[in-house]
């Protein structure tokens, strides 16, 4: 049955029987998110998983997130359709070469992108998200040496906006590395009434163009807001313009323009989920989620102290850093590979 409307009838009565909840990241088909009892970015989706009552979480997003809603709700069943959808972050941070990283400079305090997985997240001393990633930095003591990892274009936007050197690990989302700033420069002056919002993953040169950069739901936040602008060009990816559609039909949203000849930045892994693969995940409780609990236990304390931190809250920093011994990382990381896999030398 790959109707789409039976597909989705099919997946709402699972979802019943089930006693299941829905989430959806941004980035996903409009599809899947119209059927998800939440649309969000990241954190917010791990966040709505814990807060529900329900045992069983299918989390529609790429696999780190999956990992993510684990950690915050360690006792329910958290189903990701496709154990594929990876992330190129993710790909280019391997837990080996980080905490190589660490010990080198055992020192200096770690402080990682949610971007990343629950291993990286378990030798970092706090997360960040790229809504909350200046107030947690701004948290840490200026005397102290920073690493951050693993999205070098969002550190590099932190450390100029903060005036805050940092160490940076080298990796990047291939999907936002996608957009063009010579075909961005042309489309301005094609449409200079537009207003420019972008992603801090994308290049120095697209975020020096733009009016506002911000985190998915900062950029939604401001097409569905800023009533007085009636065109957007948008520097991230194409699965938003959904929910910016629903807030401003009024609105003429613009994607801003890879290099090269393809027309638009998608995120493959995000579109690894499909309504099959929600319906079969929902339909046979597989593939499942895991974190090992030493590996969920340091990943919380990491979690843990971002969000006390962005609740105001004043927090103790390791003076060194230990390394806790973790056990390998699942082995289903090895069997992605949409986007070739790199791991830059830091
Ligand atoms: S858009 Fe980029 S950061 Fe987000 S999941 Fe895809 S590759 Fe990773």
């Amino acid at each position: 049955m790959n109707n789409p409307h039976e597909l989705r009838d099919e997946i709402l009565k699972l979802k019943a029987q089930r006693q299941a909840l829905i989430l959806a990241h941004y980035y996903e088909d409009a599809a899947i998110q119209d059927l998800a009892d939440h649309v969000g970015d990241s954190l917010a989706l791990a966040q709505w998983g814990a807060r529900s009552q329900n045992q069983i979480v299918l989390l529609a997003g790429v696999t780190f997130m999956a990992e993510s809603v684990k950690l915050l709700s360690p006792d329910k069943t958290v189903l990701a359709p496709d154990l594929n959808a990876g992330c190129s972050l993710v790909e280019n941070s391997p837990y080996e070469k980080v905490l190589a990283w660490r010990l080198r400079n055992p020192q200096a305090l770690m402080v990682t992108y949610v971007n990343s997985s629950a291993h990286v997240k378990a030798i970092t001393d706090v997360c960040v998200t790229s809504s909350n990633a200046e107030k947690v930095l701004a948290a840490i003591p200026r005397d102290r040496e920073i690493l951050f990892g693993p999205d070098q274009n969002l550190g590099r936007y932190l450390m100029k906006k903060l005036n805050r050197p940092m160490q940076l690990w080298a990796g990047n989302c291939d999907v936002h590395l996608l957009f063009s700033a010579r075909r961005l420069e042309q489309l301005r002056a094609r449409h200079p009434e537009a207003r420019v919002l972008a992603h801090p993953e994308c290049d120095e040169g697209i975020l020096r163009q733009s009016d506002v950069v911000g985190s998915t739901s900062r950029l939604l936040q401001e097409v569905r807001e800023n009533r007085g602008v009636r065109k957007f060009i948008v520097a991230t990816e194409l699965g938003i313009f959904h929910q910016m559609r629903l807030a401003r039909p009024d609105a003429e949203l613009i994607q801003s323009p890879p290099e090269g000849s393809c027309a638009c930045a998608e995120c493959p892994y995000m579109k690894l989920n499909t309504l099959e693969k929600l319906r079969n995940s929902l339909r046979d409780l597989a593939p499942q989620v895991d974190v090992p609990p030493e590996v969920a236990q340091h990943a919380r304390q990491s979690l843990d102290r971002m969000m006390r931190i962005t609740d105001g809250e004043s927090v103790r920093w390791p003076e060194r850093f230990e390394d806790p011994k973790l056990p390998a990382e699942p082995p289903y990381r090895a069997e992605r590979g949409l986007i070739p896999r790199f791991a830059p030398e830091v």
